[in-house]
């Protein structure tokens, strides 16, 4: 599968501490000149969009923390070969950020929510929250960023009792439902965290709203498989890297928030873009690199990479 997506870590910095992803203390801060600047990003970008890059989606840490990111939504927005700039944040900030990003050239957002209980987001997050993120929903919804997407991770004991509520969001608002599978990145939250595997979770929905039927895919749509509830609770999306492999259909390459290119979320292999580009490189030498990256991409999979602890907010969830 040709590489077309890229999913750039704008900040290692997030507003929430996620018990499974971010708990207190847990990632030594970026320094801030490590983290790449917008022209930097948009560089990277536009010479990816030369090999057939085509999506972007920005993340984090909390890509609603970086300064003007409209402007570099805008940035994005306008260069050649890119159709199609995201966001994935948790929320906390979009209400205030929604219109604006739209005007940029933003085209949709996905928004985490593992709970919409307020104690169990104050517990899940360390925030009391909820209420502010789900008016950003509802604002998203409204300056169109659609389709909106909840992800949801699912952490057994913790919030796995909310799963039909989650799934039942859909009903009650135009947004797809999508449940991932918790991967253990830090080594202290996976001591005391489990996974549900997406069998399971589906189970639990297809007791209460009947058998989901599966939504036809298009190439290139990347690992979530879709499914629609016969009771028209809307979309219901899986991701569940941890219970089974989508390697083959792996069209993305991530670049962290320090200007490293990771081919394989799985992988501890990455690619010093940053230092590259801040040592001087011309475009060609940088091109040359890319090429490198992207005939070895086909090499990285979860199969053969070792596990190891790493920031899913440097790398960008
Ligand atoms: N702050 C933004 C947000 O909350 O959406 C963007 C960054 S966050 C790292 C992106 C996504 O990664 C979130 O949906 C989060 O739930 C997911 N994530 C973080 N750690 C994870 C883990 N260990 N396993 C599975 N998903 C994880």
């Amino acid at each position: 599968m040709g590489v077309n997506y890229l999913r750039v870590s704008v900040t290692d910095a997030c507003n929430l501490r996620c018990l499974y992803c971010n708990p207190t203390g847990c990632c030594e801060p970026v320094d801030r000149r490590e983290v790449l600047r917008f022209e930097e990003i948009h560089r990277v970008v536009a010479l990816l969009a030369e090999y057939g890059v085509s999506k972007v989606r920005l993340t984090g840490g909390e890509p609603l923390l970086r300064k003007d990111l409209p402007v570099l939504v805008e940035k994005l927005a306008s260069t050649a070969g890119i159709e199609q700039v995201m966001l994935t944040t948790n929320g906390v900030l979009l209400e205030q950020m929604a219109s604006r990003l739209k005007a940029a050239g933003l085209n949709r957002v996905n928004i985490s929510l593992d709970s919409i209980d307020r104690e169990g987001y104050r517990r899940i997050t360390g925030s009391d929250l909820l209420q502010k993120v789900m008016r950003g929903v509802r604002e998203a919804i409204r300056v169109g960023l659609v389709p909106v997407k909840i992800n949801c991770v699912v952490l057994k004991g913790i919030n796995e009792s909310e799963i039909p509520a989650l799934a039942r969001l859909g009903k009650s608002m135009p947004v797809t439902v999508r449940f991932i599978e918790y991967c253990p990145t830090v080594r202290r939250a996976a001591a005391a965290i489990d996974y549900v595997p997406n069998n399971e979770v589906r189970e639990i929905i297809e007791r209460e709203h009947g058998a989901l039927s599966q939504v036809a895919m298009g190439a290139g749509d990347g690992p979530a498989v879709y499914f629609k509830a016969p009771d028209s609770a809307g979309i219901i999306g899986f991701i569940s890297g941890r219970s089974s492999a989508f390697c083959s259909r792996c069209n993305r390459l991530r670049l962290t928030s320090d200007g490293r290119i990771k081919p394989c979320l799985h992988s501890p292999h990455s690619y010093d873009l940053k230092e590259l580009i801040r040592n001087g490189a011309g475009d060609r030498q940088v091109r040359s690199v890319l090429e490198q990256i992207l005939s070895e991409k086909p090499r990285y999979t979860k199969l053969n990479s070792r596990a190891e602890e790493f920031s899913m907010c440097k790398v960008g969830g």
